[in-house]
């Protein structure tokens, strides 16, 4: 079975697990470096950035994921998950993990008071895909191998680099399941190639 973690620190866990159970998949809630061991693929969700930074510290995660990360693990980011990939941070002289070749902007969409929810329209996934924005940040500029998926208000919100998925909205706070599922399909892709490796050597 795809074995999905998600980092239990802080932020939208519980509605990540359902997600990801509701596609078959089971789902590893992250709290240490042991948890890490055996994944096919990793989500960082949504909550507070610096928090979850903090936190990451603390439980010195923030090295061990980086290095998941070089060994090709494909990586979803939601919301304060893409901040945490990021390799630049508007207006702050340092990253997080620094490992999607983005550029973001935190809380470019106005206070907590001002979340909100459209119906995107992503060419790679599907029409009419309810997505949540809280504090949402934005993709300000990607680098050359970033695919951009969707956009809103002329501002990017999801994009695909490689192994790394970043969007600024919360898929997981609604019964929609597809954004999941293409990470899902990223993931078996991934694990497929791996296992060709491996038996081709
Ligand atoms: N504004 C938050 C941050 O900067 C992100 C909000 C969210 O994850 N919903 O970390």
């Amino acid at each position: 079975m795809t074995k999905i973690g998600v980092l239990a620190l802080q932020g939208a866990v519980r509605e990540h697990i359902r997600h990801i159970e509701l596609l078959g998949c089971e789902a590893i809630a992250i709290k240490t470096i042991e948890d890490l061991n055996g994944l096919d693929g990793l989500i960082l969700p949504g909550g507070e950035s610096t928090t979850m930074r903090k936190l990451l510290d603390r439980y010195r995660l923030l090295k061990p994921i980086q290095t998941l990360a070089q060994q090709g693990i494909p990586t979803f980011g939601t919301c304060a998950g893409l901040i945490l990939l990021a390799k630049k941070i508007t207006g702050f002289e340092k990253s997080h993990l620094g490992i999607m070749d983005v550029v973001v902007e935190r809380n470019s969409f106005g206070r907590q008071l001002d979340s909100f929810e459209v119906e995107l329209s992503i060419p790679s996934i599907g029409d009419d895909i309810p997505a949540v924005f809280i504090r949402a940040p934005h993709i300000v500029s990607t680098g050359d191998n970033v695919e951009i998926l969707a956009t809103f208000e002329n501002r990017i919100v999801l994009a695909k680099d490689g192994q790394f998925l970043g969007c600024s909205f919360h898929p997981e706070l609604t019964e929609d399941v597809r954004v999941l599922q293409y990470f899902i399909n990223m993931v078996n892709d991934y694990t497929k190639s791996s296992r060709t490796t491996v038996n081709s050597i």
